[in-house]
């Protein structure tokens, strides 16, 4: 079977791990989870960066340190992976669901700013100005764009949507480490962004994430935070609820690792991504994730839409192509089938149902490539 996506896995990897062992600084103190923070935050082109236990965790977080509550409104697109919409619902906020552009597949920014327009209106109140839902008399405090699949839809408008309605923006950028619109990184364009660095991500720690942001006291509060939110170095005096969140030192070493190899592993995604839009093109009716103008995504995970899309996806996996099908769109999972679904055409609806991921490792071969390639034609001539 070809997989999916599976981390490579090449350079120095075993050689951190076992120093971590070796000096015993295995757990969320040590070198690696500084260096690796250093490293992402470089990257980006952010300030600061703070290492968690995993992408969901940052995203927790981030909502944490904007002071999002119950009270609150969070703006996301209707088709990302559950996590993102977990990550609202573990503050107690409300999410709005916008439908998804049907060419890039990220949120409709037209929806976006007619929700705005016409269901919430600004009012003052002591922490500040603010956008309010008109039905529902909840703030609607941030919007959290994914990018998803590593693509990056019109980032400038967003900023300037956001500006207008008095709205932070938290990047869920945890597939797109690696991806610039106008030669910004993403996670960059909000008040905070998060990488997620599971098993499946462009590079891997095994599990983790790291929150970049340029504000230092954000940045600290992140840190507190996520180490249970301990004052004192000596004793066990703790100022707010915090959490047990941070990343230990063994899987940042894997992360320090994983980055020294980056420019290689985006290089292998950016191949396989070009080979397969190749050979690809003009097949039955395949069609591509538009790429935005501006935008220099990292091919994270190749995806196509077909209106055979379940036969092809069976045909795939019985002949050892691992394929998998798009996320459930979120309106449609029994957890937000109440909340606001801010749509005209239900976009979210088809590009599920024509939706496909085939094979995208970094570590993918030319032969495995032409192979999944050539089980596609096969299966479109029967
Ligand atoms: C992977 C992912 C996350 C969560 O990251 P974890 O590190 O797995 O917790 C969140 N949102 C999206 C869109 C993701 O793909």
């Amino acid at each position: 079977m070809i997989p999916l996506s599976i981390p490579k896995i090449e350079g120095n990897e075993s050689k951190y791990v076992l120093d971590c062992l070796n000096t015993g600084w295995i757990s969320s103190a040590g070198s690696y989870v500084n260096q690796f923070e250093e490293m992402i935050a470089n990257y980006a082109g952010a300030k600061y960066g703070v290492a968690c236990m995993n992408g969901t965790a940052g995203l927790h977080i981030a909502q944490i340190l904007l002071g999002i509550t119950e009270d609150d409104h969070v703006i996301a697109p209707n088709i990302t992976f559950i996590a993102t919409l977990n990550a609202i619902k573990y503050t107690g906020a409300t999410p709005i669901l916008i439908d998804v552009d049907p060419e890039n597949w990220q949120m409709d920014l037209e929806l976006l700013v007619n929700y705005l327009n016409t269901q919430t209106e600004l009012r003052t109140t002591e922490a500040g100005t603010f956008s309010f839902d008109t039905t529902t008399n909840k703030r609607v405090r941030a919007i959290m764009p994914v990018h998803v699949l590593g693509n990056i839809g019109d980032m400038d408008s967003m900023v300037a949507i956001a500006k207008t309605y008095h709205l932070d923006i938290i990047e869920d950028s945890t597939e797109a480490l690696g991806s610039t619109f106008n030669d910004k990184h993403a996670g960059t364009f909000g008040k905070l962004g998060v990488f997620s660095f599971n098993g499946n991500k462009i590079i891997s720690t095994g599990g983790g994430g790291v929150i970049v942001t340029d504000d230092e006291a954000l940045a600290k509060k992140a840190r507190h935070l996520t180490t249970q939110a301990k004052v004192s170095a000596m004793d066990y005096i703790h100022d707010e609820i915090g959490y047990n969140y941070r990343l230990v030192n063994v899987l940042a070493a894997i992360g320090v690792a994983q980055m020294e190899t980056f420019p290689e592993t985006l290089k292998a995604k950016k191949a396989m991504d070009a080979f397969y839009r190749s050979q690809l093109e003009g097949v039955a009716d395949i069609k591509f994730q538009e790429i935005p103008k501006g935008t220099d995504p990292n091919c994270w995970l190749f995806t196509f839409t077909t209106s055979r899309m379940r036969e092809l996806l069976d045909y795939l996996n019985k002949n050892g192509v691992q394929s998998r099908p798009f996320w459930m769109p979120m309106n449609q999972l029994d957890m937000f089938k109440e909340d606001i679904y801010i749509t005209e055409k239900d976009v979210s609806a088809s590009v599920y149902q024509n939706s496909i991921s085939i094979p995208s490792s970094a570590g993918i071969t030319k032969e495995q490539l032409e192979r999944v390639v050539r089980t596609i034609k096969a299966f479109y001539r029967n």
